[in-house]
């Protein structure tokens, strides 16, 4: 099919039959297939047994979106026939699709591959190179640059310019390319994200007509397309903070394997092209002169390369390198030159794209710049080989000196807690290349610090506490993962509060400055995952092991019981195992107070299994779900209690209600949100639910489940799509038991006045204002930025804040308001609203306090829990239960307004439940599974699908 020729024609057709329209004449020029001069074959010659990618697929370059069987096609061929390719299988996504790492050099290179990628792994240790020895090796070394394209599914020419890239680097015989290769190991991952860019592909070949209207549907991807996230709709540039994704994974572990010094990371799209030097604030792990100076020899390149041509691009601006989940952030904490570049053609602006001057752009541009700004890299790569390559040793080697200075020199974690939580982050750091080492003995650290702000001058850890130091190659990146609070630069943060100033003077309707915050300023893991952990201005001594992997416990399985089973509530794995035996249908009890059975005590919500109420099968299914999910099982042999009140056979038991949980997934509603959930549910615990639309909920009985869960999103977009009546029902299935568990911007939608399913409000919402649909500072993670504004009225022209790549756009005090630029000082209007509503903040974390006589609370012992907030703050309730409040509002970790933050967050409660009838409205003022990072709050959640389908006033417990 050619698109464009077709559709042109089809729409002649059209014109010819019917009366011309008044605006005939402002009708846009047809599709055009280039408008750029750019020729592809500028290397040439090519070796005449390879045939270019489009030869093989049939359509001209740009003209067609390429789908990953398509690209699989063409690297076959080239790969049964190259010498300079090596192909490397490494997974498969969560819908079968290979991954593969492409590997070109020149032939001679290929023969000593193995060799290469020993010496790449010896700079990168310099424990085990000497000084001396390293110079030689430099200069015998090819240089290793890591090429991705596509993380973001639908950034489409970031795909196509790969072709192109793999086409020349494998056919061109011009001695450009094969000097280059000489000097060079390209390593490629031809597409970081294959499910999202296939759903994208798809829908956009169905229904693309090359329309370049900004209107016209096919820039409008529906909400279940999407195709910038992976399959459990996770944006894959930030995930590598934790991981949790198998594209990750594979690709981090690939990465980790083959050393690159260069990693350019092509997206799309931007208004311009961008490249390097990137902006302020820059993540202080990273050696800030190397950085510099290498952003600026790549960005020189790159900008005399575009500049041959006279494009436009731009540097600096809006993409930092502070948060260290992006390729490029985390390329660089591991010694490479870390760099994203955004094109501006393809993606969501489709075959064409008319801009706000009526010029227009096209897929072929998009690909055309992404193909020149890689082969450009290649060529800065090669040129400055040597010097580059000695840098990237400089990195490790100074990586491991800074280890030993400073305040912050080790994080040890003593065998507290949750041991899965524990478990979890040690997986995450293995798969960072951190080395952790085992004590094998007790020992003792001085001036240790908590992650509460606690310090004692002396602690004594026991054998089998884990620790990191950062004396090692992996430092750097360690303590940006580990680290309480990653420090801002100064000067940066001087000018956010600066803007805040002046916004305070403005009216409130008057346009606002943008803060240059893109992303959250805290993710400590172990503030993350709530696991206990501590550090210090020094290193242990004691014996250590290293840990090279991760052992799941195994406990013993439980004899068959005659009475009852039980197992005690302390972790997430009991919760597991609590929730997969309600799924499976065996009845399930709790004790609400503590119990005591088989002579051991139990703390409350301990569960109960018992024999004469359960089929036989029960006796054999419990060991291996107890097992799989790594749980303690008693066996109880008699009902009768020797000390305590609460036995198995007590009135305090109560069998629980197993829950039948819908989730809403529809337009409005964030994907990240959904697909943290989705992700969480299904792949942690092994649990079912139904993903439905608010209007099937609303036809269907009442009974038909009794958990609802609205993931974060636009609140205005839950009130539509509820309607009054819709709020009505809504009310009246919580009163008939059903359990309501909202997430962000849904527990805003539940908590505004005219909703009115809690007692809660939200600060600086209450009285006459409204929160429209305002969105979160981190566009891409919540209601979804991209598909709010997809459902937005369209616009004429492309306003140039609109359409930055959702994912990493700056923070708004409000998106809705307009923005202008900073002058000198604004004058004050007399209806400013100098600081009467709290600033969003772009992610920080406190420290909440724990209401533990609540079922929600049940597993928790502990008094305070980490909770990362960013834009909403909820008054307590007056009617319900505040499980978690804010009484301390110094944030423990991340950015916060000075003079504005404080004041609002005092006394906020970011958990609340209210009981309604013999049902529950939760809310949560944040998404509690962010980005797959956050489980502090897990068992809270889980906690609500447990017990909230049961526990009422009548249990005698809210
Ligand atoms: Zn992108």
């Amino acid at each position: 099919m050619k698109p464009l020729k077709a559709s042109f024609t089809a729409l002649l057709c059209l014109f010819l039959l019917m009366p011309l329209p008044p605006s005939f004449a402002q009708f846009p020029p047809p599709p055009a297939t280039a408008t750029i001069a750019f020729d592809f074959r500028q290397f040439a010659p090519y070796a005449p047994d390879f045939v270019s990618p489009w030869t093989t697929l049939g359509y001209e370059i740009g003209s067609f979106h390429t789908n990953y069987a398509g690209f699989e096609r063409v690297l076959r061929d080239y790969a049964a026939r190259s010498e300079r390719l090596r192909v490397f299988e490494r997974g498969r996504t969560e819908e079968h699709r290979t991954l593969y790492t492409l590997v070109i050099s020149a032939p001679k290179n290929l023969a000593r591959l193995e060799a290469i990628k020993a010496d790449a792994a010896r700079l990168a240790d310099p424990r085990q190179l000497s000084d001396e020895a390293a110079e030689p090796l430099i200069q015998n070394l090819p240089i290793i640059v890591w090429l991705a394209y596509s993380i973001h599914g639908n950034e489409s020419a970031a795909f196509e310019a790969m072709l192109e890239v793999l086409y020349t680097l494998v056919a061109s015989q011009h001695p450009t390319i094969t000097e280059l290769l000489d000097q060079t190991v390209v390593v490629i991952n031809p597409c970081q994200n294959p499910d999202g860019h296939e759903r994208f592909v798809t829908w956009y070949n169905a229904v693309g007509m090359g329309r370049p209207e900004p209107f016209a549907i096919e820039h409008r991807e529906p909400w279940s397309i999407y195709g910038r996230l992976n399959h459990y709709l996770f944006d894959l540039n930030r995930d590598l903070v934790i991981a949790s994704q198998i594209e990750s994974q594979s690709a981090m572990q690939a990465f980790l394997e083959w050393h690159p010094q260069v990693c350019a990371d092509h997206h799309g799209q931007t208004v311009n092209y961008f490249f390097p030097p990137a902006a302020l604030p820059i993540n202080p792990n990273l050696d800030r002169g190397q950085s510099d100076k290498w952003l600026e020899i790549f960005g020189r390149g790159n900008a005399a390369a575009f500049d041959r041509h006279g494009w436009q691009y731009y540097v600096r601006d809006v993409f930092d390198l502070f948060y260290p989940g992006y390729w490029d952030s985390w390329s660089s904490l591991n010694g490479a030159t870390g760099m994203t570049y955004e094109t501006d053609g393809g993606g969501w602006k489709g075959l064409n794209w008319r801009r706000d001057d009526e010029s227009i752009l096209t897929l072929r541009d998009g690909i055309a710049r992404h193909f020149t700004a890689s082969l450009a890299t290649l060529q800065t790569a090669a040129t400055h080989r040597v010097e580059r390559l000695r840098d990237y040793r400089a990195f490790f080697v100074r990586s491991i000196a800074e280890g030993r200075q400073g305040p912050l020199q080790c994080v040890v974690f003593p065998p507290e807690g949750d041991a899965g939580r524990r478990q979890r982050l040690v997986e995450a750091l293995l798969h960072q290349g951190v080395e952790i080492q085992m004590a094998k003995a007790p020992f003792t650290l001085k001036a240790v610090h908590d992650y509460f702000g606690g310090v004692q001058p002396t602690r004594e850890f026991p054998a089998g506490t884990l620790m990191v130091t950062f004396d090692q190659p992996r430092g750097r990146m360690a303590r940006a993962l580990l680290e309480p609070d990653t420090r801002q630069d100064q000067a940066f943060i001087e000018r956010q509060l600066e803007k805040a100033r002046r916004n305070t003077k403005r009216g409130p309707n008057a346009p606002k400055e943008e803060t240059e915050f893109y992303d959250i300023t805290a993710w400590s893991l172990p503030l993350a995952l709530d696991v206990p952990a501590y550090w210090a201005g020094s290193r242990p001594t004691v014996q250590t092991t290293p840990v090279t992997s991760v052992v799941p416990p195994m406990p013993q399985p439980p004899p068959p019981a005659k009475t009852a089973y039980v197992f005690g509530y302390t972790s997430d794995a009991e919760a597991k195992l609590a929730l997969r035996l309600l799924q499976e249908g065996y009845r399930l009890a709790t004790a609400v107070r503590p119990l005591r059975a088989g002579e051991r005590t139990y703390p409350r919500g301990s569960f109960i299994l018992r024999t004469e109420r359960n089929p036989e099968t029960l006796h054999t299914r419990l060991p291996l779900l107890a097992s799989e999910c790594g749980v303690e099982v008693q066996s109880i042999n008699s009902a009768y209690t020797d000390t305590g009140i609460t036995g198995v056979g007590s009135e305090g038991v109560y069998t629980l209600r197993p829950p039948r949980i819908a989730v809403i997934a529809q337009e409005g509603v964030s994907q990240t949100s959904y697909g943290a959930l989705w992700f969480m549910l299904s792949r942690d615990i092994g649990l079912e639910f139904t993903p439905i639309t608010v209007e099937t909920f609303l036809d269907l009985r009442l009974s038909e489940f009794n958990v609802l869960i609205l993931p974060d999103g636009s609140p205005g977009a839950y009130r539509r799509a509820f309607g009054k009546e819709g709020i009505e029902r809504l009310k009246l299935w919580c009163r008939e038991g059903g359990t309501l568990i909202c997430f962000g911007g849904a527990a805003a939608f539940a908590a505004h006045k005219d909703v009115d399913l809690t007692s809660a409000r939200l600060v600086g919402e209450e009285g006459e204002k409204d929160e429209k649909d305002s969105q979160s500072p981190m566009p891409s993670d919540k209601p979804g930025a991209a598909s709010d504004e997809a459902a937005g009225a369209p616009e004429t022209g492309s306003t140039p804040a609109r359409y930055r790549e959702p994912g990493r756009k700056k923070t708004t005090a409000r998106e809705s308001q307009k923005t202008v630029e900073p002058t000198a000082d604004a004058a004050t209007s007399p209806d400013a609203g100098l600081g009467k509503e709290p600033l969003p903040l772009p992610g920080a974390i406190f420290r909440a306090v724990v209401n533990r006589e609540h079922f929600l609370t049940f597993s928790h012992e502990q008094a305070e829990l980490p909770v990362l907030l960013t834009q909403r703050f909820f008054r307590p309730s007056k009617t319900g239960t505040n499980v978690l409040t804010i009484e301390n509002p110094k944030p423990l970790s991340g950015f916060v307004w000075e003079g504005n933050t404080e004041r609002f967050v005092r006394q906020t409660a970011p958990v609340i439940e209210e009981q309604i009838g013999s049902g529950h409205v939760v809310l949560f003022a944040d998404d509690p599974h962010y980005r797959g990072i956050w489980h502090a709050q897990r068992r809270l959640f889980l906690n609500g699908l447990i017990f909230g389908p049961t526990i009422t006033f009548s249990t005698g417990l809210r």
